[in-house]
This record gives structure tokens, sequence and C-alpha cells, in this order.
């Protein structure tokens, strides 16, 4: 062990923990759901990203179960040395066909996925323009580029900004290629690019656009297609991130675009040349998962119906969502301190509900973040709520 190493490793996690930003991971003891077992304690959860349910669904097990017995556990290789198995190529035929894409180019994760692309399709004569708010897959990604992007050289807009955007696109028309980066739904806040301004300022100043749809996958759109379809802008959105880890319950990312923009990246997508293909149980649980999605209308339905249910009564009971339009529903607190102490005390009474503090949101905007799922039934909820109302009360905080 080299000691220099290992003293600046115990400083550094001294200072995280003096600061309040040390994380300790919580141990889930059962299969994902909206009652769990977790560190020891029964809780409501309401931290997952595993809106319909499908990451312990009956038919995406079976499909795994299948798989595992007719393909084995590994794929051997990485994807365009011979690790690519009938059932990638399937996975990507049938995601390809949900997206209304011409191709879809499947990365082991969303995170990989963005580094993958993003750095793929730039050069030092491009400029990326994107939302403050961006996710941080996002942000290291365009780090990867060599193309400008910097916030204190101008070229990140205000969160959903639109006028912002414009000036922007105004003052960068010498660069080569422009591309707009946005999330599709803000995984912090729950709310939705506005993507057909985005679109439309686009096309008007001969920009492209990329969207991350990692929280809308599965959540807007016809059968959970994302923004694009939410919006109907097919054919508008040059290059489109879902995420396979969250809604569809397994792991994984891919980025749908053109014929021509997957046969770019088999070529130079870093993470598909050189990271090992996902075991094709994997492929293969995720086609049963598109099964359940296009075929079976009830796990989205009972998502959006315990969305609806879950922010009324959050407004009802006098807390403030924060303006989100999607499962992924904050309640503001203000103060750091306060969101963390509430916290502890919903964990206490059995409610598993993250809080969100300073850096990750700005100071002073300190919140509860809450996502309700297919997975949850109402007495889950309505448990939730409940508790959520006697931890105020005890705190006397003025949520
Ligand atoms: C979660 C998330 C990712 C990463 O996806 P993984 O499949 O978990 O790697 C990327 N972008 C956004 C906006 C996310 O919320």
């Amino acid at each position: 062990m080299n000691d220099g190493l290992q003293s600046w490793l115990g400083a550094q996690i001294d200072t995280l923990k003096a600061q309040h930003l040390y994380k300790t991971p919580k141990i889930l003891q059962t299969p994902a759901a909206g009652r769990v077992r977790m560190s020891g304690r029964e809780v409501i959860n309401l931290s997952s990203n595993n809106y319909l349910g499908l990451a312990n669904h009956p038919q995406v097990r079976q499909a795994a179960h299948e798989a595992l017995d007719r393909w084995g556990v590994g794929a051997g290789a990485v994807r365009w040395i011979g690790g690519t198995m009938e059932v990638h190529d399937e996975l990507e035929a049938r995601l390809a066909k949900f997206k209304h894409t011409e191709a879809v180019l499947v990365f082991t994760g969303g995170f990989t996925a963005n580094s993958g692309c993003i750095p793929a399709v730039l050069t030092d004569q491009d400029v990326v323009i994107s939302d403050e708010l961006n996710h941080a897959s996002i942000i290291d990604g365009v780090r990867l580029s060599p193309a400008k992007y910097k916030k204190s050289e101008g070229f990140v807009f205000g969160h959903k900004d639109m006028g912002h955007l414009e000036e922007i696109l105004q003052k960068t028309q010498s660069f080569q290629k422009r591309m707009i980066i946005t999330d599709g739904v803000f995984s912090m806040d729950g709310d939705i690019a506005p993507l057909p301004q985005i679109v439309e300022l686009a096309e008007k100043y001969n920009a492209f656009v990329m969207v991350d749809d990692a929280h809308a996958s599965g959540v807007l759109g016809k059968n959970g297609a994302g923004t694009t379809s939410h919006f109907d802008l097919y054919g508008r959105v040059d290059i489109q991130l879902g995420t396979l880890s969250k809604a569809l319950g397994v792991v994984g990312g891919y980025i749908a675009g053109s014929a021509l923009l997957k046969d770019w990246l088999i070529q130079r997508g870093r993470p598909y040349l050189f990271s090992t293909a996902h075991p094709p149980v994997v492929a293969a649980a995720l086609i049963a998962a598109l099964d359940v999605m296009e075929n079976d209308p009830e796990p989205m339905n009972r998502l959006w119906a315990n969305t609806r249910w879950w922010k009324q009564s959050l407004a009802e009971a006098g807390f403030d969502t924060m303006g989100s339009e999607t499962p992924i529903t904050p309640i503001y607190v203000g103060d750091e301190a306060a969101a963390q102490q509430m916290e502890k005390m919903l964990w206490d009474e059995g409610v598993y509900a993250l809080a969100i503090v300073y850096p990750t949101v700005a100071r002073g905007k300190a919140r509860l973040r809450t996502m309700p799922s297919a997975a949850h039934s109402t007495e889950d909820l309505s448990e939730a709520l409940a508790a959520l109302q006697r931890v105020r009360d005890k705190l006397a905080v003025r949520a």
C-alpha cells in the first residue's frame, strides 16, 4: 500500500463526512418492488427507477431463465469481435421498431451510451449547446469530446430557457456542427424538456438535436417510447438515447437514430469497441420487457394513475411538488439539514425517500425525491403520505 495514496484517500473521505456529503449505500435484501427489505428494515421504497415493475416481472424472469439455459452466462467478447449473439441483434431490431428509427445500437449502460456516442459525432470544429440541468453522464460524454462546450464560454443555456438557447444559436453560426443536447425528463426535478421548441430552433439554425430519454423511456409516449413519441416529433430528433436500466428493469442503454449513425458508432463508439457485450440473459430479458410494454398497457396505466394520485394527495396535504410533470416527484423542503432529517425520520417510519441537497441541486433548494411506480399499491402510497405528514408535524417544517 502506498502511504501517500492512503492518506490522501482518508483526508478526502473525512472532508466529505464533515460536509455531510458522505454516502452509505443501502442494501436491498429482496427483489425490487414497492415494498422491500433494505438494510434490515421493511420499507416502502420511493427511490427506485423500476417504474413499471419489470425488474421482477414473471414474464421477464421466465425469458431470462430460458436464455440462461440456451446461451449460457457470458458473451465472451466485445460486440464487434464476436460478442454479438443473435439475441443482441434481435434486441436492437426490436428497439428500432419500437422507437420508429432506422437503427438502434445498444451499449452496456445509459452512461456508456452517452460516453460512446457524444464524442464520436463531434470534432474540434464543433460546439455542444447544453441545458444547465443535464445529467452527469451527458456532461462526462461532452467532456470526452474535442468540441467547445463550456458554460464559462457561453455554451450552456438556462434550464429550459428557449430565449437563451436562441441567443447561443445566433452567436455560434461559424462552427461546423452544432449539437443541442438535453435530458428528455430531468432526473431531479421531474419536468419535461420543451422538445418541440428545441427542435424548431435547431431546424431554424441548422443545428442537430440529441435527447437523453433515460427517465422518459417506459414513462412517456406511445407504450413508453419516449419524448419524441410524446410530442409527435418522429424523424426530427437526430439522436435519441434510451435506457434499459430504469423502466425496462434490467440494464443497458441505447442510441436510436439513422442507419448511418449506427454504422459510425460501430466504427467509433469506444465503449462499444472496447467493452464486453451484455450477458445474453440481459438481452433476452429486455426483449421480454419490450413484449410486456408493447402488449400490456396495465403497468403504464398503473404508473400514471399512481403518479396522479401521489401528486394530487401531496398537493392537498400542502406539500410543494415543484412543478414536476412525471413520476419523479420532488417535495420541496429548502433547508439542507431539515431535508436530511426528514429522510432519517421517514426511514424510521418505514419509508425510503432520498434527500437531495447541494451540490446535486442549488443551495437552499433541498428536497425529498419520491418516485411512485406501477409496483406500488394505493395502500403503499397512502401509508407513505401519512408518514410524511407525521414527520412534517414533528419537525414543524413548512414544506
Ligand atoms: C440514469 C441516467 C443515465 C444512465 O443510465 P444507466 O443505464 O443507469 O447507465 C443517463 N442519463 C440520464 C438522464 C439518467 O437519468
